[in-house]
């Protein structure tokens, strides 16, 4: 847990949000401000700046991202149509939440993977 963690006190519940699933190691949520129909993030219950912090020693909580990622999906209704599932890293990725934590989109066609800025 990292003090002033947005993200470790949704874990934790000391800050709400529309959990769709929770266990040991990862934690699921709707984005409060959603880009898309389906717009979830999954989140490591442990504390890391972003992916780039995690390693071979978080290999299971990764895995358990990989496959709640594909169970909300379907759960969602949004296996057979399609989505995409992102990872923002620092400044120039776009990072804003310095917890990772990665988004499940879709619900409609998503575009390009990048726009001009
Ligand atoms: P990123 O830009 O990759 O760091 O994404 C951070 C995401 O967290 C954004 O899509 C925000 O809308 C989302 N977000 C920020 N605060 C909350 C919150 N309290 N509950 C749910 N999502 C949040």
């Amino acid at each position: 847990m990292s003090e002033d963690c947005i993200f470790c006190k949704i874990v934790s519940g000391e800050i709400p949000a529309q959990k769709l699933y929770q266990d040991e190691l990862v934690t699921a949520f709707r984005d409060i401000s959603p880009q898309a129909p389906v717009h979830v993030l999954i989140v490591p219950n442990e504390h890391f700046a972003n992916l780039g912090e995690m390693g071979d020693a978080q290999a299971a909580a990764l895995g358990r991202i990989a496959h709640v990622a594909g169970q909300l999906a379907a759960q969602e209704g949004i296996a057979t149509s399609g989505w995409r599932f992102i990872t923002n890293i620092g400044a120039d990725g776009g990072q804003e939440v310095v917890h990772t934590h990665f988004h499940l989109l879709g619900g409609r066609p998503l575009g390009p993977l990048l726009t001009r800025s």
